[in-house]
């Protein structure tokens, strides 16, 4: 038996750097934070010194592709690093606030990207599929779940402004894989690959210097987004992040965890403990709403009311009602019934 060692949340700072401002964090890392144009107004990226000055530097992730953000990485590479090199670029996974401009990035510096395969691919494959007509399997699943085709309509013509707009990914890149080891920023790393957020998430983890770079797996004070989208409609992505929770948990209470919203902290298993209470709280509440077959958007409209009622937000809200109502589903606590016209209810057991 182990004692329970809980270790409160506390901030390494109460308040991050101005945007698009840097702070010195820790020994040879340095926090950027990086303005998004989204509902979520930041992303979190490290400058880590590979050894001493002479060496240069690891950059781990990007922000989005924004003419702002290109302008913000230009005057640190020529003010904050006075012009020391850049070693490489690493990215946790291929969402748009992390990779969008690594493409840009690696062409204007010459560098390397390291990324894992499913990250790498992913975004690629949303570009492609950007240009596109909204596919027929798409449609389906979103009628399936209880959207209209005028609201089906409506989605295809929006995604002209999406976020998902990255610049091109470059054509190669060093391939990083689960509990290998790497050495960068003058440190060695563990890697540690999960899914649930992302499919192959890549967080960093300093043994020596007890320090977790964690991405989206872990943040500090939102939930990361856990979501059922219509490129893998079967998909139970939560028992993948819960599983990655169960993962982290194994690192020590005492943590630096530098998350990629939101702020850095320690109190890793505290965190761990809030984000479990977080799903099952919604697992409970979804299971209050299945009193009778309901359809996923019926139920987004029950979990998620404000989120249903703003605008361009269905998608998120669906998702994650789905992610949840789909592990009710392996968990025996829900059943999912197909109709005959492919509409698609959940009622509890
Ligand atoms: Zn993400």
């Amino acid at each position: 038996m182990h004692a329970k060692v809980d270790i409160e949340i506390r901030y390494l700072f109460d308040a991050p750097p101005p945007p698009g401002g840097t702070l010195a964090l820790l020994e040879g890392i340095t926090w950027v934070r990086v303005p998004l144009p989204f509902v979520l107004d930041h992303v979190n990226c490290w400058l880590l010194d590979d050894g001493d000055k002479a060496n240069g530097v690891t950059v781990i992730d990007t922000g989005a592709d924004k003419t702002k953000t290109r302008e913000l990485w230009e005057q640190i590479f020529e003010v904050t690093l006075a012009g020391r090199k850049v070693n490489r670029l690493l990215c946790t996974h291929g969402h748009p606030d992390h990779v969008g401009l690594a493409g840009w990035m690696v062409d204007k510096l010459g560098i390397e990207l390291h990324m894992t395969l499913a990250e790498w691919l992913a975004p690629q494959i949303w570009i492609e599929e950007g240009k596109r007509p909204m596919s027929a399997a798409t449609r389906g699943f979103f009628r399936s779940h209880g959207l209209t085709d005028a609201a089906i309509d409506k989605m295809d013509q929006s995604r002209e402004t999406a976020p998902f707009r990255n610049h091109p990914l470059p054509t190669s890149f060093i391939r990083m894989r689960d509990e290998e080891m790497v050495s960068f920023g003058g440190r060695r790393w563990k890697v540690l690959v999960n899914g649930g957020h992302a499919d192959e998430h890549a967080s960093f983890y300093c043994k020596d210097d007890g320090i977790l770079i964690a991405g989206d797996q872990i943040l500090s004070r939102i939930s990361p987004v856990v979501g059922v989208f219509p490129s893998q409609p079967r998909a139970e992505p939560l028992s993948d992040y819960l599983f990655s929770l169960k993962r982290l948990r194994k690192l020590p209470a005492d943590t630096i965890v530098l998350p990629s919203h939101g702020l850095p902290f320690r109190g890793l298993h505290t965190r761990i403990d809030q984000l479990e209470a977080h799903h099952d709280g919604r697992l409970i509440a979804l299971w209050t709403l299945m009193d009778e077959p309901s359809d996923g958007i019926a139920l987004a409209h029950g979990l998620f009311p404000k989120a249903m009622a703003a605008q361009g937000q269905t998608v998120m809200a669906l998702a994650e009602t789905l992610a949840h109502a789909e592990h009710l589903v392996a968990k025996k606590r829900a059943k999912r019934h197909v109709g005959n016209d492919g509409r698609v209810t959940y009622m509890r057991w």
